[in-house]
Parts: C-alpha cells; sequence; structure tokens
C-alpha cells in the first residue's frame, strides 16, 4: 500500500500532540476527487481543533488543515467537468443539500454540515480526498499559496458584511483586529463595497498594512482609546456595523461605537464567550445582532471573482513547509502576523 505523509492528530492538546507520520494514501468514492496539496493555510480553527471540540465531538485521528489548494491527481466514479492536472482550490463546508436550510440557501446553518479539515480529513498531507462539489478553479495569476489563503476567511468576511450584514456603500464599519485573517479580508470587501472603514489594531507596522488595504481611520487598541477614536471620527454618531470576531474583550464596546440601528456581526469569540451586556443600550438604539457562521460557496466564488479582477487581494504573512506545522501554530496563538499563515506540501 503506499502511503503518505501527513500532520496527524491523534489526542487533543498542546502543539507537541501533532506529528508528522506516514498514513496510507485515501482512496476515492463516487462523486469526488484526489488532489495532490501544494499548499494549506492555517486558520484559528486548526488550533481550535487540535485544543478540543468546542461545539460537538471532533473523529480522532484526524489530518486538519481547511484551506486547501492543489492538482487533481485522480476523479473518482461520476465526476464530470474536471480534469486530472487541473489546479484548484477547495470551498471547505460540506452540507447535506436537502434540508430546510440548504434549500432556504444558508448551507452554513444546515445541522449535518461538516467542516474539511475539522470533521473530515483535511489538507496538510501530501493527498487529501475532497468531494468534486467543493471545487473551484484556481486563476492562473494566483500562486497555490495566494489560493490556499483564500477560501475560509473571504467566504467568511463576504458572509459576514455582505450576505448577513447587509454592509451597504457610504456606510462606516468597524473591523476588529487588523491583522487577522477575516479582518484583512473584510477591509479589502468593505472598501470594495463602498463603505468607510475604521479599525484597530496593535502596532504601528500593522497600521500601516491595515491602511494599505484600505482602512481609512486606525486605532492602536494598545496605546489609545479606541471607543473614543471611532466615536470621535464618526461626529459622536458611530458605524453602522462591526466586524467582531474578537469576543467578550470587545461586545461592550462594539455595542459602544454602534450608531443607532447599527449591526454587531460576530463570528467567533477568540478572548472569551460569555459576556454582560446593557440589553436598554440593544433596544433603545435598535441593535441588531446578527450571527455569521462560515459562508456559502457562491460567497467565496463572488470573493474570488473580485481577486482575479485584481480589487481585492490574499494577504500571506508567513510561508512555512509542513515539518514546520507546530511553528504555523505557535504563530497563530502568538497573534504577531498579520494576514495568513500557509503551509507548503
Ligand atoms: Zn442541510
Amino acid at each position: 500500500m503506499s502511503t503518505m505523509t501527513a500532520a496527524l492528530l491523534r489526542t487533543h492538546g498542546d502543539r507537541s500532540v501533532i506529528q508528522l507520520e506516514q498514513v496510507p494514501i485515501p482512496d476515492l468514492g463516487p462523486d469526488e476527487v484526489r488532489l495532490r496539496v501544494r499548499a494549506c493555510a492555517l486558520n484559528w480553527l486548526d488550533v481550535g481543533v487540535r485544543l478540543g471540540p468546542k461545539f460537538g465531538p471532533i473523529p480522532l485521528p484526524l489530518i486538519t488543515g481547511s484551506d486547501i489548494a492543489g492538482v487533481i491527481e485522480a476523479l473518482g466514479p461520476g465526476v464530470t467537468g474536471w480534469q486530472v492536472g487541473d489546479e484548484v482550490l477547495v470551498y471547505p463546508l460540506i452540507t447535506c443539500g436537502r434540508c430546510e436550510f440548504c434549500r432556504r440557501g444558508e448551507p452554513t446553518t444546515c445541522p449535518e454540515h461538516r467542516i474539511i479539515g475539522e470533521h473530515i480529513n483535511g489538507g496538510l498531507a501530501d493527498f487529501t480526498v475532497v468531494p468534486a462539489a467543493n471545487l473551484m478553479r484556481k486563476p492562473a495569476s494566483l500562486s497555490f499559496v495566494e489560493a490556499a489563503a483564500l477560501p475560509v476567511v473571504f467566504m467568511t468576511a463576504w458572509h459576514m458584511l455582505i450576505r448577513i450584514g447587509g454592509l451597504q456603500a457610504g456606510e462606516d464599519v468597524l473591523i476588529l483586529g487588523a491583522g487577522g485573517g477575516v479582518a484583512s479580508a473584510g477591509i479589502q470587501i468593505a472598501r470594495y463595497a463602498g463603505a468607510r472603514v475604521l479599525t484597530t489594531t496593535s502596532t504601528r507596522e500593522k497600521a500601516k498594512r491595515a491602511e494599505e488595504l484600505g482602512a481609512s481611520e486606525v486605532f492602536n487598541y494598545r496605546a489609545e482609546d479606541w471607543v473614543n477614536g471611532v466615536l470621535t471620527a464618526t461626529h459622536g454618531r458611530g458605524v453602522d456595523l462591526v466586524q467582531d470576531n474578537v469576543g467578550a474583550a470587545t461586545w461592550p464596546s462594539s455595542l459602544r461605537v454602534l450608531a443607532r440601528n447599527g449591526r454587531l456581526v460576530p463570528c467567533g469569540s477568540h478572548s472569551g464567550a460569555r459576556v454582560e451586556l446593557e440589553i436598554g443600550q440593544i433596544y433603545h438604539k435598535q441593535l441588531r445582532i446578527l450571527g455569521s457562521n462560515g459562508g456559502t460557496y457562491q460567497d467565496l466564488a463572488a470573493a474570488l471573482a473580485l481577486v482575479e479582477a485584481g480589487h481585492i487581494r490574499p494577504v500571506v504573512d508567513t510561508v512555512l513547509p509542513l515539518a514546520q506545522i507546530r511553528k504555523g501554530h505557535r504563530l497563530l496563538e502568538e497573534g504577531s502576523h498579520f494576514g495568513k499563515v500557509v503551509i507548503t506540501i
């Protein structure tokens, strides 16, 4: 039996539980393709999966890695429209397609939804098998590293800002933590949509990067009171939408800087998941809290079209070989990066 190298989790825990092992090359089923993986970006999800389940069971052993770019190596029975040698990236959600929520066009709320790299084996290996329905053609203008930096953060930011948040041209939007992948995608999408972008970050260097991506106002949350900064920049009115994946540490301030009828769109809670809120503030200002979880195939396709047209671009911070996968996790946990950490295979 032929084998491949994979970054395997056999148990949950600190970075030492990620082991490079030889495992069998996965078999192909109907409507699936086998990819030779060329690059796989890391996400906070990889760290979360390694630490242990928060929202339901994670099957072990598991090959993580949800952001995959590669080349089709073999086609399963029934696959049409793709050929061996095609260069692709992978939409990471697998949904049932039959439930009320899938039929409603919101597969992100499918009760049976599974994420490649969390519930089934992902891309941190020489080969991976994915449904052909999840493939997207890699634009020739993008490297494999750039293509792998796209799916999770661009579909998430598009879903938050455009589909769920309904961001309009002329609105003010606050995007928290500019250095994160979803934020660096969100800054660009919001700017392209015609909104004025305000953002927070921790260093002068990151502030400069955020401005290059299209942010008009950048507040250093270590050095200044960003709530005052946002209110001053909006003449006391506040912003129309806050993209918040920070969580407990920022929710009270996010609600405070929202304008009347403003929308808070959360998609994560790294800093903690429990928070005390002032309910009166929510109904007096008629605030709306709109949860967002991942993104749809169409969200990713829309973002990819803008990337192909040169309007927005993936932001890559660090590229590492698979042998340095633990260092990649460390970079994410330290939070000193700006943009994506990508593993090449
Ligand atoms: Zn479904």
